[in-house]
């Protein structure tokens, strides 16, 4: 009955309104979730600590039932209120932030572990996928005798080598540095690209995130509140809250007055994805960190004032108080630096336009 699927046929993984509730909980964790991830994308899931990212892995898993709504996996029907595919038979690997080997097993056994034992090819398949992960010739080591990113990507091969057809992450590096971190979410990126295998990795780091997706979903209580690649997300980001969860921003409000946004950091070039505002709308005004610029300003009128200063090498962090007595941060690089007390300029460039959006009823 293909003729009856609301399924593309290059979506991969799809939960179509999917709620799902622990037992014992008073609110879902997935609250009417919905999401299609494309065969050979790299999808992250971003959102803050309990928006339901863990949950929604689970459930793809087939560790969590839901309550209501349908969960595909490779056109197959594997999760609705009264059908539920077990975990082994989904086809679908994890890999987590512990990297949960076995320290009594060799490499080659850790990677073996996933694979039928009928399988006669099990011992060219782990070569394989030790050769995907760079580590062709760690067969009989231990894992104590890894290093952490090491361990990772062995953690990495086991999930690969049965052939998943989706592979589930869940903020795999967050137990290893930031040098590392960075290094292996790259390669983490390339293997699986290499490998052609769509991938959901679950993070509240946005730039891993950013970083590495394909597309990012940003969910927040339980459901994906906007969906894209990373830069659409960036710049025409659907509510303040995602704005806000792409980078690092003070929200200040402010008044539409025909280009510009006035507020009480200044005027504003702006941008409004939500559609055309006229004049005189109030507004939530997303000031980003990185994307404002700063200089000295002598003239008369409101004062903004460099009250905090903290040096990072090439850039310096800047609070600037704000005439309410607020204070809002600006990063600039660390050339002609601003001594405290410096009364400022903010500017929006050309190419990085505040964000704003139809003021929210305040508490
Ligand atoms: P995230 O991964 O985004 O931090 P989770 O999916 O872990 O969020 O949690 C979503 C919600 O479900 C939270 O309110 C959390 O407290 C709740 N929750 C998570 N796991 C359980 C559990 N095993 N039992 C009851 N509630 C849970």
């Amino acid at each position: 009955m293909a003729g009856e699927t609301h399924t593309q046929p290059t979506d991969l993984v799809t939960l179509r309104d999917v709620s799902a509730t622990y037992p014992g909980a008073d609110t879902p964790a997935l609250n009417g979730m919905d999401l299609a991830v494309t065969e050979g994308e790299f999808l992250a899931i971003l959102g803050p600590s309990g928006s339901g990212k863990t949950t929604a892995l689970r459930v793809i898993a087939g560790f969590e039932r839901i309550q209501s709504g349908e969960i595909h996996i490779n056109g197959n029907l594997v999760a609705a209120p009264n059908r539920h595919v077990d975990p082994e038979r989904r086809r679908v690997g994890m890999v987590f932030q512990d990297y949960a080997l076995f320290p009594h097993l060799t490499v080659a056994d850790n990677v073996a572990f996933g694979l039928a034992k009928s399988n006669g090819s099990s011992d060219a398949r782990v070569g394989a996928v030790l050769d995907l992960v760079n580590l062709a010739g760690y067969e009989n080591r231990y894992p104590h005798e890894l290093s952490g990113g090491q361990q990772q990507r062995i953690a990495l091969a086991r999930s690969l080598a049965p052939e998943p057809v989706a592979l589930l992450l869940d903020e795999p590096f967050s137990n290893l540095d930031r040098q590392l971190r960075s290094t292996l979410r790259r390669q983490v990126r390339e293997i699986v690209k290499d490998h052609g295998t769509t991938s959901i990795l679950v993070t509240h780091d946005r730039e891993e995130a950013l970083g590495i997706a394909d597309r990012v979903a940003v969910m927040d209580e339980g459901r994906v509140i906007q969906v894209g690649a990373p830069e659409h997300l960036y710049r025409n980001s659907a509510t303040a809250d995602v704005a806000r969860m792409v980078g690092p921003a003070d929200t200040v409000r402010g008044r539409i007055a025909g280009p510009w946004v006035d507020t009480e950091a200044g005027r504003f070039r702006y941008h409004s994805p939500t559609g055309p505002l006229g004049n005189g709308t109030f507004v939530d005004a997303v000031l980003r960190v990185h994307d404002l610029e700063l200089g000295p300003w002598e003239a008369e009128g409101a004062e903004r004032i460099v009250d905090y200063r903290e040096y990072q090498g090439e850039f310096t962090e800047y609070g600037i108080r704000l005439p309410s007595g607020r204070r809002i941060n600006v990063r600039r690089r660390s050339i002609a630096p601003l001594d405290m007390g410096t009364k400022v300029i903010i500017t929006a460039p050309f190419d990085r336009p505040v964000l704003v959006y139809p003021e929210t009823p305040r508490g």
